[in-house]
């Protein structure tokens, strides 16, 4: 849908201008005119008594033919050539879809110098391997990328196609849905397939992580789904299954808008918390950037990763890649040690599915204990030493 005004009949009276509540009308030549703020609430429609503004509902695309479509992809991210670990829980999940839906699971394998890695995934439950490898591939890149999988899905209309919810497939996986003209669902954390129909149940939370909202795409194919990294099981490696390769030769098409000159790997990222069996987290309640060293401390007895909260990372004591959260990273280590952290729901969207959650906040009322197997009610600066002198000694 959309909103217009209709010039001719336009008055300048400026209600409309006034009436609007997101400010998304601004008098131009003497005219009203709609920016790109709207959000087509209507209500300036209603306002106009010369009847100037008009909702225009858009041509509805046509429905696909359903049955056309077969299969379930995944997109097998790599990282400077080796299987990403996300890659392996799509190919878990994805397999338990394909198998349900008695169909096939293929894997989108792009990249450069990969050949060999390409078997890694049918071990891991792909029937089918759909790889091209070509120099150009070598960085990640939207266009190429995007064109690589449109053109692959046009010609083989799988049923269903996934990606993870990382910064490689939240970047091109939109541009490939809407090339596509289907829907695609971001940040799924369940799914599920209605066998008889095909239809696939997409789940993620939705407002702050309060309800868990299911979204389905019912007339148009293929279904399309990032899914959030961590929370599903990876495939297991089957040596001994089999499966078929194709190579897909690659040409550019066009101009790439973007160009990759040079990689930088952020300092913080060298410590990915995403892979992190433990994870020891600061809050605001930590008081300091140098305060932070008490975090680095225990985590470095325990053999884990430091995390830490927006409001630790916004006060500058760490950076951006540590943040865990709605809009950090989501992680599902063995053991998560929350320390001065209030658990805001947005902080808890992206660790409550860690094993064991130890919390130390010295609120008792702290949301965090909601969550948390085991709580210290006390002050971090006097339970993390206890901590780190009580494991020294444990591990001699
Ligand atoms: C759209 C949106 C997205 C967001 N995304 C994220 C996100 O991704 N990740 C995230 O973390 N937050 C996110 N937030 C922010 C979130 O709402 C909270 O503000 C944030 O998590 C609070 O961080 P904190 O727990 O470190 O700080 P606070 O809420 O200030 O809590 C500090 C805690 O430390 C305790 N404390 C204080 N001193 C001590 C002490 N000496 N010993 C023990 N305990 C102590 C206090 O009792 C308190 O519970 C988002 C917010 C919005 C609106
Ligand atoms: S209310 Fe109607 S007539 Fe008045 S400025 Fe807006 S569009 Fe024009
Ligand atoms: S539709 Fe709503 S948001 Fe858009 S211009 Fe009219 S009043 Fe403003």
């Amino acid at each position: 849908m959309s909103v217009r005004v209709i010039s001719d009949k336009c008055t300048a009276c400026e209600t409309c201008v006034t009436a609007c509540p997101f400010g998304a009308i601004e008098m131009r030549d003497g005219k009203a005119f709609i920016t790109e703020v709207c959000t087509m609430c209507g209500s300036c429609v209603e306002v106009c008594e010369f009847k100037a503004i008009e909702r225009m509902e858009e041509a509805a695309t046509p429905a696909a033919d359903l049955s056309a479509y077969k299969g379930v992809w995944v997109f097998a991210e790599q990282h400077k050539g080796d299987v990403a670990s996300v890659a392996l829980e799509l190919l878990g999940e994805g397999r338990k879809l394909a198998d349900k839906r008695k169909t096939k699971l293929s894997a989108v394998f792009i990249g450069h110098n990969i050949k060999s890695k390409a078997k890694d995934l049918i071990a891991h439950g792909a029937d089918l391997v759909y790889l091209a490898d070509d120099p150009a591939l070598k960085d990640f890149n939207d266009d190429s990328y995007a064109a690589i999988l449109t053109t692959l899905a046009r010609k083989h209309k799988p049923e269903i196609i996934l990606a993870g919810a990382t910064a490689i497939g939240r970047s091109f996986f939109p541009k490939v849905a809407s090339s596509l003209y289907t829907g695609l669902t971001a940040d799924c954390t369940v799914l599920d397939i209605d066998a008889e129909t095909g239809h696939l149940h997409q789940t993620r939370p939705a407002f702050g992580g309060n309800i868990l909202a299911t979204i389905m795409t019912p007339n148009h194919r293929p279904q399309m789904a990032t899914v959030r990294h961590k929370v599903m099981k990876p495939a297991p490696r089957e040596d001994s299954r089999i499966g078929d390769i194709i190579e897909i030769p690659y040409t550019q098409s066009g101009d790439l808008r973007t160009r990759v000159i040079r990689t930088i790997e952020e300092l913080g990222e060298t410590v990915n918390i995403c892979e992190a069996d433990i994870i020891v987290a600061g809050g605001r309640g930590l008081g300091s950037a140098k305060n932070f060293q008490l975090i680095e401390e225990l985590a470095k007895v325990l053999g884990g990763a430091v995390a830490a909260t927006r409001g630790a990372v916004d006060e500058g004591w760490i950076p951006y890649p540590h943040q865990v959260g709605q809009t950090g990273k989501t992680v599902c280590p063995k053991l998560y040690i929350a320390c001065g952290i209030s658990g805001a729901i947005q902080h808890v969207a992206g660790m409550q599915s860690s094993d064991v959650i130890v919390a130390i906040n010295k609120d008792p009322d702290a949301p965090i204990f909601n969550v948390a197997t085991y709580g210290i009610v006390g002050d971090v600066h006097e339970v993390v030493p206890i901590m780190i002198k009580k494991i020294r000694e444990m591990r001699g």
